[in-house]
């Protein structure tokens, strides 16, 4: 039988692998590969999923009335420049699908997101890099590679897998050195970690520019299971993403817990504090084992392990007690290894791991 060829664009993408949850081996496993919040979502949001197992017969609401009511609350938005989707990745899959087609660009930068590579070759779009400053997203850099093609530039700021952000300042330079017709996203998955006065997420451009902003409740919120995103953009473009999402996208135990999340308004700043706690406690440690890392605003920290021979090994060190956490090799930083925070017991076991393993390299 001849088989059917998927188009060509679909054959270069290379499958989108998820943080490991398996250690071959070991009695206990710490996840520390997918910047999740280990502490969990908020109890009101458990609570609001448990009451909406009872209507599992009934269809979710496919217009998503109450979550967009309670954003447009939250964050003082109009509800039509809002969607919600399975997750952003959904909503960013959306976006490209809606706006960027064969012989289209779509630009982000060198250690972008991987999801932006992978939904521009899904719609036959040509994904175009441009390069970094030490880490950093660099404007200049990034202006530079617009052509009369481009049609979307995204931005995770901060971003994943470096950690680093950009200033208000930079965002907004670049967003006036666009056309007006490029489609800026902005992907503000870790923007709740943040905590320094120059950052902004962006919201603020949306009322006269073509600017999108992505958010999740995979980090913070605690709710990765239940895959639930949302975005904020001018009411045309979200109109448009609109059409062509499937028509019950989310479902209604997310819509709940959501929902209820979101009324938790003491949640977000409470597990900030906590993170913020645990960051300096691990960071703190690296300093004093003289490993290198990239200074990090988020859930997690890209760590520097000299060679790739050397994360490699410090990969397989702390896979042996289970503590597992993410190689970026995929991100083309195979000297690195992206490690999430956890909570502080499992912060003690991350940090003597990194003390015996750099002390067993020490010794050899
Ligand atoms: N953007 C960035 C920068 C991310 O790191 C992630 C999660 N890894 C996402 C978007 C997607 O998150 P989700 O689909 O769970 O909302």
């Amino acid at each position: 039988m001849t088989s059917p060829k998927p188009k060509e664009s679909i054959m270069q993408i290379k499958p989108y692998v998820g943080g490991k949850s398996k250690a071959d081996g070991a009695q206990r496993i710490i996840k520390l590969s997918s910047n999740e919040n280990p502490w969990g979502p908020s109890p009101k949001a458990i609570a609001a999923f448990e009451a909406a197992a009872k209507n599992l017969h009934r269809y979710p609401d496919g217009g998503h009335m109450e979550l967009r009511e309670t954003l447009s609350k939250t964050h003082g938005f109009p509800e039509n420049e809002l969607i919600c989707g399975s997750g952003s990745d959904e909503l960013i899959g959306l976006l490209i699908h809606a706006f960027a087609g064969k012989g289209d660009e779509v630009l982000y930068s060198q250690y972008g997101f991987l999801m932006y590579k992978i939904y521009t070759l899904a719609n036959e779009a040509t994904p175009v890099t441009a390069p970094e400053k030490e880490l950093h997203f660099d404007v200049d850099a990034m202006l530079a590679a617009v052509t009369p093609r481009t049609k979307i530039l995204f931005i995770a700021n901060p971003n994943n897998p470096t950690g680093t952000y950009i200033p208000f300042s930079e965002i907004k330079r670049l967003r006036a050195g666009l056309r007006e017709d490029v489609i800026l996203a902005l992907d503000a998955a870790y923007a709740e970690y943040m905590d320094v006065n120059d950052y902004d997420t962006g919201h603020g451009l949306v009322k006269d520019t073509n600017t999108v902003v992505f958010h999740t409740f995979s980090k913070i919120f605690g709710l990765p299971a239940l895959r639930l995103g949302w975005a904020h953009g001018p009411a045309a473009i979200i109109d448009a993403m609109n059409r062509i999402r499937s028509p019950f996208n989310v479902t209604a135990p997310a819509l709940a817990a959501g929902v209820a999340a979101l009324h938790d308004t003491a949640f977000v700043p409470q597990q900030r504090e906590k993170n913020a706690i645990e960051r300096k406690r691990v960071c703190d440690t690296l300093k004093q084992l003289g490993l290198g890392f990239v200074q990090s605003h988020t859930n997690f920290v890209l760590v520097h392990f000299g060679s790739t021979q050397k994360a490699t090994e410090a990969n397989q060190f702390l896979t042996q007690r289970g503590l597992i956490v993410r190689d970026t090799v995929a991100y083309g930083l195979p000297e690195y290894l992206r490690i999430s925070f956890g909570t502080s017991e499992e912060n003690n076991l991350l940090t003597q791991a990194l003390n015996d393993f750099v002390a067993s390299r020490n010794a050899a």
